[in-house]
């Protein structure tokens, strides 16, 4: 079995490769480990391989791990769907919130962020598959939507996230990730949109190559660093 280094690294040359076939700087590609339902242990293995930034999904469990690992330098990115009555504790620990997909969130995140006096990195979730069971902002109302976060001052918005479409069909995968790097563009040139339009948060552990080549700059890898998930609650039960 390879070690969480060996597939940190394999990682990292299958992003270089990537980056070298679209003609990209390395450099301008993030990999954010994500370390949900594995133990600090895991995340302890990873960050003595170098990494200082973890994904997580559930707003208690990301808590949790947090205080274990206080002592470090590691921080978090949440990445997942969060529910108003949890932004509170998002506050405490979170460094990039990457699923922000309503003006109720940035209200709630807002008032709590300047209670205690910090500012928070946020990418807007959009719904680049529009399906409708999935979290995010249509594609149509992303331009809207973020002309109306202005009035948030602690939320400062770096660019957009999206989970692309769960398909073996590169062509309908690629067309998602097409679609946001559109997106992204048009909000760069647009006066209205609050925030930097800087960053592609997308492509997980079976597309991330193919994210690449359409612009991503942070790209959410679990499995293939840390292998198949355990049962969510096995570990923090
Ligand atoms: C779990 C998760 C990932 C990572 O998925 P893998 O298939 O394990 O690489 C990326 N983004 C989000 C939002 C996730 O919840």
């Amino acid at each position: 079995m390879s070690t969480i280094a060996e597939n940190l690294r394999d990682i990292q040359g299958r992003i270089a490769a990537a980056c070298a076939q679209a003609g990209r700087n390395p450099e301008e590609v993030r990999l954010l480990p994500v370390s949900k339902t594995h133990g600090v242990d895991k995340i302890l293995e990873a960050h003595a391989a170098g990494m200082t930034l973890f994904g997580e999904n559930r707003v208690q469990e990301a808590a949790d791990k947090a205080r274990h690992l206080a002592d470090t330098d590691i921080r978090w990115a949440l990445i997942g769907h969060l529910q108003t009555n949890k932004a509170r504790d998002v506050v405490t620990f979170a460094s990039e919130f990457h699923a922000l997909d309503s003006l109720k969130i940035a209200v709630e995140l807002d008032k709590r962020l300047q209670a205690a006096g910090r500012g928070l990195d946020v990418f807007v979730q959009v719904n680049s598959s529009d399906e409708p069971q999935k979290f995010g902002i249509p594609v149509d109302e992303v331009p809207d939507f973020c002309s109306r976060l202005g009035a948030y001052a602690s939320l400062r918005v770096r660019g957009l996230m999206t989970l692309a479409v769960f398909s073996d069909d590169r062509h309908e995968v690629g067309a998602c990730f097409e679609r946001m790097q559109q997106l992204q563009e048009r909000l760069r040139h647009d006066d209205r949109a609050v925030g930097t339009y800087d960053e592609l948060s997308m492509g997980m552990s079976g597309d991330f190559e193919l994210a690449i080549g359409y612009g991503a700059t942070t790209v959410r890898v679990g499995q293939a660093i840390f292998g198949a998930r355990l049962d969510p609650n096995a570990y923090w039960s």
